[in-house]
């Protein structure tokens, strides 16, 4: 009986494990978290720990790229996001979490799965034979990763991301803060009042980009200073520096928004957005910051609201790693030099929570079809499955390859021309059909979900 090892329990190592268990499939999953190691970023020993934001962004399926991948994976029985959906939390048309009791309901399915050992390891060398995932995510261990760029000839690329400060609710000053969503969008589970907003008048926002600019940063090593920052995950200090309105037209915008407590227009707002299902944690929306902690903490409390604001966690930068996707695996994310090991996640240059796991779902997928002798049908390119994989495997050009979330520009445009406002609606209403009929020899060959 064929064993698959996987090497990572993190978003995309679990749901690939899940996939292939509920095909039938024997699963070695090594986790090294949890045997003595930790990564920068993760905090705890939890399988599919959500480092920073606790969104799986937009849920909305019609209008957006990624609530359109959150229905294909629901559809193919993925694990991340029935538990996602399970622990869900209020935040407006997004998808929030409970980032602890999401962490323990996957753990605890693939802890209950007969077809699943979680061993806790670190693995430090490409296995020589074997089938094998490798889901090692941005912060691989650095022996691993020496391996990996040994087997492929080729140093890893690599990219900084940052994480927003949590905050604990009862530090909060509500009697300036407000509750209210965006527009008073109601969500599912929300009232139109799930994001906590601080207000500030110009004097304020002002004298905050300049702390901003003045703060004292986390130093760069000298091998890091040429690595770039993701777009979608810019450190506000370096939004304010390109500009002083940038963050104004960013994630301090007011538009939407009234203040409870006076019935005016705030001249920008800093938002949180509830972090856990206790309602205690709330995470600083879009406030990623490499800032050091004492900066960081003086200054967020300049912000009204947050004058005696206590953090359960402050704000961190980190340097992630992929490889060249496009340039190193087949179009069945093996490795071109040794292909038993395919690759899965954010290490091939997707970005996000729900893409690395939508990746590990297909990647699952590719590793049962092949043990059972099935060839694996490619998701075609109109759906975000195949949009997001055509991206790492050939969709992008190898000599500049970057992390890219999943967004419509990776879809292929349409032949007849389509008004401006009706095109997302046109991308995601031909991806359904084209999902659906991709999905219909899948089912009849029985590698639809258990
Ligand atoms: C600082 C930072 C902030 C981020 N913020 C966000 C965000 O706000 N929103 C978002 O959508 N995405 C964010 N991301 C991206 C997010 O990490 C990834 O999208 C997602 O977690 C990647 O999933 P993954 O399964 O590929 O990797 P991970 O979830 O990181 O899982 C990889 C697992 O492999 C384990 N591992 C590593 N090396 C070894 C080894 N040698 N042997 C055994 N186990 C090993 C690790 O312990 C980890 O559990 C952030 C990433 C970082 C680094």
């Amino acid at each position: 009986m064929n064993q698959v090892h996987i090497i990572g329990g993190g978003l995309a190592g679990t749901e690939a494990a899940w996939q292939l268990a509920e095909a039938g499939v024997q699963v070695r999953l090594s986790e090294m978290r949890g045997s003595g190691d930790m990564t920068p970023a993760h905090q705890t020993d939890g399988l599919a720990e959500l480092v920073c934001s606790n969104s799986f962004r937009s849920d909305d399926a019609e209008k957006n790229a990624v609530g359109l991948l959150h229905q294909e994976m629901r559809d193919l029985g993925s694990i991340i996001m029935s538990e996602g959906d399970a622990h869900r939390l209020p935040a407006g048309s997004a998808l929030a979490v409970d980032r602890d009791h999401f962490s323990a309901g996957v753990t605890q399915r693939l802890s209950d799965h007969p077809n699943i050992e979680i061993v806790r390891e670190r693995i430090d060398q490409l296995p020589e034979s074997g089938l094998t995932i490798v889901a090692t995510g941005p912060l691989t261990a650095m022996t691993l990763a020496e391996s990996i760029g040994a087997a492929t000839g080729e140093d890893s690329l690599a990219f900084f991301d940052a994480i927003a400060p949590i905050a604990y609710k009862d530090s909060i000053d509500m009697d300036i803060a407000w509750m209210q969503s965006r527009w008073d969008k109601v969500g599912p589970e929300g009232d139109g009042k799930d994001y906590i907003n601080c207000p500030m008048n110009k004097a304020q926002y002002d004298a905050f980009i300049q702390g901003l600019l003045d703060g004292e940063k986390t130093d760069f090593k000298e091998w890091e200073k040429n690595t770039p920052y993701f777009e979608g995950c810019m450190p506000i200090e370096v939004m304010a520096s390109r500009g002083p309105e940038t963050l104004r037209f960013g994630p301090m915008k007011p538009v939407g928004l009234t203040n409870a407590h006076t019935g005016e227009s705030a001249y920008a707002v800093v938002q949180l957005r509830q972090d856990n299902a206790l309602g205690t944690l709330w995470n600083m929306v879009g406030f990623q910051t490499k800032l050091k902690y004492g900066a960081q903490a003086e200054l967020l409390k300049t912000i009204p609201g947050l004058e005696n604001a206590e953090f359960a966690r402050m704000g961190g930068l980190h340097r992630n790693t992929f490889i060249n996707a496009p340039k190193l695996l087949d179009t069945e994310m093996r490795l071109k030099k040794a292909p038993h090991i395919r690759f899965a996640g954010q290490i091939t240059g997707c970005e996000g929570y729900v893409e690395s796991a939508a990746v590990g779902l297909m990647v699952g997928r590719m590793v049962a079809a092949e043990i059972k002798g099935e060839i694996f049908p490619y998701p075609p390119q109109t759906t975000a499955f195949g949009a997001l994989l055509s991206h790492i495997t050939g969709g992008a050009d190898a000599r500049d390859y970057q992390p890219m979330n999943v967004n419509f520009g990776l879809f292929p445009p349409f032949e007849q021309r389509v008004k401006k406002k009706e095109r997302k609606e046109a991308y995601t209403a031909r991806a359904r059909t084209d999902f659906a009929e991709w999905y219909r020899p899948l089912a009849s060959k029985g590698l639809q979900p258990a």
